[in-house]
């Protein structure tokens, strides 16, 4: 390799990891785990998936797991709409919200066609998990590389043991669109949150964690009804 064919992959690199958004993790596995428990979601074993696949399918998953929103952005059900055509693509500002729709949209598909669909379905508890994590719908700056990894973990050793404080509240959706306005409220809950905590230069609290996923576990138990999919008794 000549030196300047190093110094070029060298500088990609380092562009990679100091620059660009890294979400190595979303939630924790257990947190994960957590929300697709309290949703009552029967295959909730599979919700950390999404993120095993990123060693694997690198640039096709990273994008699918945060928004990366500058202050002031005031999500819209129009711009969760709108990423859905980025879904499993190389995007830099990430898709989060598209990826709930259109992994929704694919397992749809595929139980028209009698497939087997649960592995979209698992793909999409995922997503609706991330989308409570406020440093995923957040510009990733120097707070948010700083906290990240923290907030990630903030209740995930007790949290399959803490099911009780996963409040799940009534949410019904009978079309797209009303998905993608529930997406937009709560992305926009996970925003506030987020530009609080970094204003007030702080970590989540163990509270507020348990509201924002309580908005994850509540928003999955309606989608589950929506596609009529099969929930634990
Ligand atoms: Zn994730």
């Amino acid at each position: 390799m000549t030196l300047i064919r190093f110094y070029i992959r060298l500088t990609v690199v380092l562009l990679f990891v100091t620059i660009l958004p890294n979400y190595s993790f979303a939630w924790h596995d257990e947190t994960h785990l957590a929300i697709a428990k309290a949703a009552k979601y029967y295959k909730w074993y599979n919700a950390a998936g999404a993120d095993m696949i990123k060693i694997k399918a690198g640039f096709i998953e990273r994008y699918n797991h945060y928004s990366n929103n500058p202050p002031g952005t005031v999500i819209t059900p129009e711009m969760v709409l709108k990423q859905a055509d980025l879904y499993n693509k190389t995007d830099d500002r990430g898709h989060l919200y598209g990826a709930i729709i259109a992994s929704l949209r694919d397992y749809k598909k595929d139980r028209q066609r009698e497939k087997y669909g649960e592995y979209h379905l698992a793909f999409c508890a995922h997503y609706v998990g991330d989308l409570s994590q406020p440093l995923h719908n957040t510009f990733y700056n120097e707070y948010n590389r700083t906290y990240h990894k923290r907030t990630d973990s903030i209740v995930n050793d007790r949290v399959l043991e803490s099911l009780e404080k996963i409040k799940i509240y009534s949410i019904t959706i009978n079309s797209e669109k009303d998905l993608a306005d529930e997406i937009a409220r709560i992305a926009n809950f996970s925003i506030q949150l987020g530009n609080k905590v970094e204003n007030e230069a702080r970590l989540i609290t163990e509270e507020e964690a348990y509201i924002q996923i309580g908005h994850s576990a509540s928003l999955f138990k309606a989608i589950m009804q929506y596609v009529d999919a099969i929930s634990l008794p």
